[in-house]
């Protein structure tokens, strides 16, 4: 059998940056209106330091108003809150984004909740949870959003497909569960309790993986001419032990990819899958936030 066709969520993104780069330059140009994001984060951890600073240049990039917020370690529940309102307030600004984790001290629930529904970007707001449940237009998590948006596109329509969703998290597994119903396949969600994974697996006519173990789905596991999406970004020692002593890393997926790609029908590689999917969708969601704070219906 032939090999899997790789789903380039590298190209993808890139023409959808340029997609809303230009739809919200039209919007600016009709309303006066620059769609605007700021993202905050609290403390030094370096990988959210650099998440953080790839946001704010991809937002330049695409003609967007970006604002950084760098606090302190020890800045308090309290001052993060009154940040979070006088963004709420701001007109200029549609997208709000806190950078996870937060320090130990601080409540990301409550955090998370203090966004305005309308300007939640990222999704995580129960008020947008509850939307995308029921059905109603809202913001919708950005991971899943890119992993919907690579099915439709090498997919077409997915009505009456099989889906299999291994994971259940409120970032991922859940929001992906929704957005599949939504488009009419027949979901399943699977977890750390599931019995017989591999058999339920290969039912699977979308596998979405979205675990955070190492290649743990396996090419058997996988129905032949199924499509993966694999979400998983995960950090194993390199394959050179020199390297690997040295504590040199590599990133994998979930999924066993060198396995899994013997035997699907399409599937995306990590990295440059799913994982610049995310940003982009950052984007698309900022942009969408600011056409409904003018009252303009979003281009698609
Ligand atoms: P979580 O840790 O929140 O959730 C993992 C899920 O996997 C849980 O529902 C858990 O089940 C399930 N699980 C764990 N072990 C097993 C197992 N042995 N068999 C079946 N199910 C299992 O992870 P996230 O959803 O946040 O992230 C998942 C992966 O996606 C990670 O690798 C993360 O790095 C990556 N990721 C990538 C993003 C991107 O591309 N930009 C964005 C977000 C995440 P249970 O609920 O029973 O514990």
């Amino acid at each position: 059998p032939a090999r899997a066709t790789l789903i380039d969520g590298k190209a993808f993104s890139q023409t959808l940056v340029t997609r809303v780069a230009e739809a919200a330059a039209r919007l600016e140009k009709a309303h006066g209106l620059k769609p605007g994001l700021a993202v905050v984060i609290v403390g030094e951890d370096p990988a959210s330091q650099l998440y953080v600073r790839n946001k704010g240049e991809t937002t330049l990039k695409a003609g967007m108003r970006s604002d950084t917020h760098r606090l302190p370690d020890t800045t308090t529940q309290d001052e993060l809150l009154a940040l979070i309102a006088q963004l709420n307030a701001d007109k200029g600004i549609h997208g709000i984004l806190v950078q996870l984790p937060l320090p130990r001290h601080i409540d990301s629930t409550a955090v998370l909740d203090a966004i305005s529904p309308d300007k939640d970007v990222d999704g995580f707001h129960v008020v947008n949870a509850g939307r995308l449940a029921v059905g109603l237009p809202g913001l919708v998590p950005c991971t899943p959003l890119g992993c919907l948006m690579l099915l439709k596109d090498q997919l077409g329509d997915l009505s009456g497909l099989n889906a299999v969703i291994v994971g259940r998290s409120n970032i991922v597994g859940k929001p992906m569960a929704q957005l599949l119903i939504g488009e009419s396949c027949t979901v399943t969600v699977a977890h750390s309790r599931t019995r017989d994974l591999p058999a339920l697996c290969r039912t699977a006519d979308i596998l979405v993986a979205a675990v955070g173990r190492p290649e743990m789905i396996k090419g058997d596991w996988i129905k032949p001419g199924a499509t993966v999406i694999d979400v998983g970004i995960n950090r194993v020692p390199s394959r050179d032990p020199v390297k690997a002593a040295e504590g040199k890393t590599r990133v994998v997926g979930d999924v066993a990819f060198d396995e899994a790609v013997e035997v699907a029908g399409r599937i995306t590689p990590v990295p440059g899958g799913v994982g610049p999917m995310t940003i982009a969708c950052l984007l698309a969601n900022t942009y969408t936030a600011a056409c409904r704070a003018a009252g303009v219906e979003p281009e698609d």
